[in-house]
């Protein structure tokens, strides 16, 4: 395994940026009207698996461990983030629970008030060690949870994550699902000839559990550039596959969540769809990221970086404006958001860090 600094993205230049940070007294607000409400942080981008759609089987360059930031670094950046209105932390990766320090994360960004009260912690898992940590996470105030699994197929799982980790999973599920968090969403990456014929399958899986399972349509994300517009599987055909099965029913009021919503057979379980490539939903988009590294990054396929890291530990601070410099490039991030990901344009390139590099 290798840790090499690698520099992934394009940076903005931190003067210039701070000039065109101007102040919105709506908090973090792009040239498009979008208020931004959402911040996911990457903790790492290592991982227990390595999924097809997101990582290489091997030769990974991973971030240096010295470029990863701290934990009292990211709380100095989300206490900032929040009083520009984000409400909502969402912990990924790479796999958040990896991270050592993991309930410490939590315990601390969930002490932060944002303008409406406490925000909120939520965190995207594998589900890989879940079972053990949940009960701390929970105690250190974790509100939302979103557990990833594509198949129910010990086979298939193996093969697509290229670990035979299913069952640590299950019991990731079923501690999430005997806790009190609510909704409990289950993701799964809907993929030709790897899952597509047991979406229905997957649906009832976790109607059993009582989660929410969402597909999401596959972007071009993966390590290997292997993405294919023409054969990834659709909203529509998801939507065929599962009537199929069952009745389905739009639930109106989606407002701006990512997920389109359907009723199964009248209720009361629901499956929801996130079609970010046929049916975007950039137009309602609030969230920005924080990479492991420290860089803000406005889109998932953004191709410009925001470099807090330089910020945070390279810049000697006046006390008292240190915060304001934070806020200056976090506003500056977001005033540099385009409107969309133009995945459908020709001129579309795919962002040079991979999925588990950038925080899903
Ligand atoms: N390791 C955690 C997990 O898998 O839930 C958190 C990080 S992962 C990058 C976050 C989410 O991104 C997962 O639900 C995963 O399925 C999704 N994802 C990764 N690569 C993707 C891709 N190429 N297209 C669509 N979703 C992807
Ligand atoms: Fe790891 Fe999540 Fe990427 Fe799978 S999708 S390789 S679990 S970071
Ligand atoms: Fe937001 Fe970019 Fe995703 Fe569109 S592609 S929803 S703008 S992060």
């Amino acid at each position: 395994m290798t840790a090499v600094p690698v520099v992934i993205g394009r940076r903005a230049p931190a003067a210039e940026s701070r000039e065109r940070a101007a102040v919105d007294p709506r908090g973090l607000v792009d040239t498009h009207g979008r208020v931004h409400r959402d911040l996911r942080i990457s903790l790492t981008d290592r991982c227990s698996l390595r999924c097809t759609y997101c990582m290489p089987e091997q030769g990974n360059e991973w971030l240096a461990r010295t470029s990863i930031l701290s934990t009292d670094e990211i709380v100095e950046v989300a206490e900032v983030a929040a009083a520009l209105g984000i409400r909502t932390f969402r912990l990924t990766g790479g796999e958040p629970l990896l991270r050592p320090d993991i309930v410490d994360v939590v315990r601390r960004i969930s002490r932060i008030q944002g303008e409406d009260g406490p925000v909120e912690v939520a965190m995207t898992t594998n589900g890989i060690s879940l079972a053990q940590k949940l009960p701390a996470l929970i105690d250190a105030g974790l509100t939302r949870l979103n557990i990833s699994i594509d198949t129910i197929d010990r086979q298939r799982f193996a093969d697509l994550t290229r670990r035979d980790r299913l069952d640590d999973v299950f019991e990731g599920i079923a501690a999430a699902a005997a806790s009190e968090l609510r909704p409990l969403k289950l993701n799964a990456v809907a993929m030709r000839g790897v899952n597509d014929d047991q979406l229905a399958d997957l649906v009832a899986f976790a109607m059993g559990v009582g989660a929410q399972l969402r597909f999401i349509e596959q972007m071009p994300l993966d390590a290997g550039h292997t993405w294919d517009r023409a054969t990834m599987v659709t909203r529509e055909e998801i939507l065929e596959a599962l009537g199929e099965r069952w009745s389905l029913e739009p639930v109106p009021g989606r407002g701006g969540a990512p997920a389109e919503k359907w009723r199964i057979d009248g209720g009361p379980h629901e499956v929801g769809v996130i079609a970010s490539v046929t049916a975007p939903f950039c137009g309602a988009c609030d969230r920005l990221r924080l990479t492991a590294d420290g860089q803000l990054r406005n889109c998932l396929f953004s191709n410009d970086e925001y470099d807090l890291t330089t910020l945070l530990r390279g810049e000697a601070s006046v006390p008292g404006q240190r915060d304001d410099r934070i806020a200056d490039l976090l506003r500056s991030c977001i005033l540099g958001k385009l409107p969309g990901h133009a995945i459908d344009d020709p001129s579309f390139l795919q962002p040079a860090r991979g999925m588990n590099a950038i925080g899903g």
